[in-house]
Formats: C-alpha cells, structure tokens, sequence
C-alpha cells in the first residue's frame, strides 16, 4: 500500500460495467469521492443503501478463491483488484456502490480500475494518513504455504509461487512500495488451470470466467491468444492479489513480507491476527511522504507504462 503524508480520494466519480467472475452476473459499479477518514466503503445498490460494509479485514466472511466482504444480501466480493488499485495508488477514501453480490472482474487485473482512477485524477486532502509499523515477526503457515513477516523500515514484497504445470513453474518477484512499481504490475491477470474450470463451474464458480478476463493454462500453454503481458504474469498477479488483501488492513504496512504459494486465506488469516492482537503487533504512525500532486497526468503519457495504453 502507498505511503502518503495526506489522505486522498478521487477527484470524481468513476463508472464500470462487466460481468462478475465467479457470479457471471453482469453488475455496474460506481466508485465515488468520499470525505476524509471515510476509508473504503461498499455499498449494495440492490439492497439497502443504508448499510455499508467496511473495507476491512474483520468484515472477510470467505476467502475461498476470492475475498468477499461481509454476509447475505450486504455482502461483495471478488473485491481484491479493486483494493490493490486503491491501495497501489495510495488512495484511502472512496464509496463504491455496486447493484449486485460481486464486483466486475473486467479483464482479471487492476488496469481498468488504474487507468480510470488515473483518468479522473486524485484529490490530496490536509488530512495526515496513518500507517502501520510493525512490531514483532509474525509467520502464518498452512502446509507448504507460507507468510512470513518481519519489521522493517520500508515495505519490501518477495512473492514466490511453484506450480507443477510446467508453463508457470517456479516464478519469484521482489517488490519495493512505489506509485511505479505499482503500476509496472497491475495489469498481471489472474489465471487457472483448464482443468478446474470445470471443477469450479461444477460448483458455481467461475461462471463469468473466460479467455477475456484470465489467463487459462493447460500443461505447456496458455490458450489466450494474445499471450502473456509478460513472463512472470503469474507470480505478479499474485503480489496483486496480496497488495489488495493486504489494503484490508486500513493502513500501509511498513514490514517485509515474503510470501510462498500464498493466497487470499492465508492473507486474511494474518491479518486477523494482527488486528485481533493490534497493540503486541503494530504501531500506528503519520509518514511524511508526499506524492508529487503532479506526477499521475505524467504516467499516463509515459510510454514507460505500455500497460496504461492498451486498447
Ligand atoms: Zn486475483
């Protein structure tokens, strides 16, 4: 998550439609400006305005395949990607309002939401923003699976995964918190195995799923098209996935992180365990980094982000 001095929302109000990828359902999403210490918030357009479920990570009811913020008809989910954006981008205020239980899953990475966010530009307020140090070591581990947390004085992310497919195999990435670093992997798309398809379909997952919004790998390829955006996609999509888990904290981090063959469960396992034991774990504090107010229009054109630029 971005290190910022002031607290940020967008400048104005940013829409999207597309379909869900496990639901299949097609929604539309609005993502609003909010007021200083609004935090992210989400609200069912379908159901009641009223109640709003907090971007946090005591509202996680399931992180089966995906996060899902709170229960029954005040429920959302798939809200990762979405979360990465704010939180790569360094935004901390904003509404979201969708009319349906998931969020668009566009085309399975963050860049829709970053180039819209981008589009509209982002509004510094006089607000100090909070961030978290943290105190102690902590390792959350199920099976070969594991997080493994350290204090630190900067946010540093080495994320490695190893896939018996041969196409993915053993990917690893080392990851510095940056506007830059940001964007250079927000477009990795999330991806399965053709194999599961099935499996999940059999149980009702995946039904928006398609060429258009992941990546699907059989043994030695992938059967998109167009390819990989690069090579280490995979391993990229999951930093993205950790980068928008870990937003759920409310605040940045200032930890290194590594993490091996984690996922949302692992994820959401840690971080209760840093909420639920807040004063032994984290400390807040006010940073004092400025974003340059300027540099978003900048990116935008940069041809150093091909990424921001496709059609
Ligand atoms: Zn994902």
């Amino acid at each position: 998550m971005l290190l910022t001095k002031w607290q940020t929302t967008l400048k104005a109000m940013v829409e999207f439609t597309g379909k869900g990828l496990h639901s299949g359902r097609f929604v539309r999403m609005l993502v609003e400006p909010a007021p200083i210490h609004t935090g992210i918030v989400f609200f069912r357009a379908d159901q009641s305005l009223v109640d709003l479920v907090p971007a946090r990570a005591n509202f996680v009811s399931t992180s089966q395949l995906c996060t899902t913020l709170g229960t029954g008809a005040q429920s959302v989910s798939t809200i990762e990607h979405l979360m990465a954006a704010f939180a790569g981008m360094g935004i901390q205020n904003a509404r979201v309002i969708v009319d349906g239980p998931e969020l668009p899953i566009m085309d399975g990475s963050s860049l829709a939401f970053v180039r819209a966010f981008l589009k509209a530009g982002l509004r510094v307020s006089d607000a100090p923003a909070k961030a978290y140090r943290l105190l102690k070591p902590l390792v959350v581990e199920d099976g070969d699976k594991s997080l493994r947390l350290n204090p630190s004085s900067r946010q540093a992310i080495k994320c490695s995964i190893l896939f018996r497919t041969k196409i993915i195999g053993s990917q690893s990435i080392e990851y510095f918190e940056g506007l830059e670093s940001f964007l250079s992997i927000a477009d990795a798309r999330t991806f399965c195995h053709l194999s599961d398809v099935e499996a999940m379909r059999h149980h009702g997952l995946a039904l928006g799923g398609g060429l258009e919004n992941a990546i699907v790998v059989t043994e030695d390829s992938i059967l998109n098209e167009q390819g990989l955006r690069r090579p280490d996609e995979f391993v990229c999509h999951k930093l993205l996935d950790l980068i928008g888990d870990f937003a759920l904290l409310g605040s940045p981090l200032l930890a290194d992180i590594s993490a091996h063959k984690s996922g949302h469960a692992l994820h959401a396992r840690c971080l209760q365990i840093l909420l639920s034991q807040k004063e032994q774990y984290l400390e807040e504090f006010y940073p004092d980094v400025e974003v340059d107010k300027v540099v978003h229009p900048w990116i935008q054109e940069s041809p150093r982000y091909p990424a921001l630029s496709y059609a």
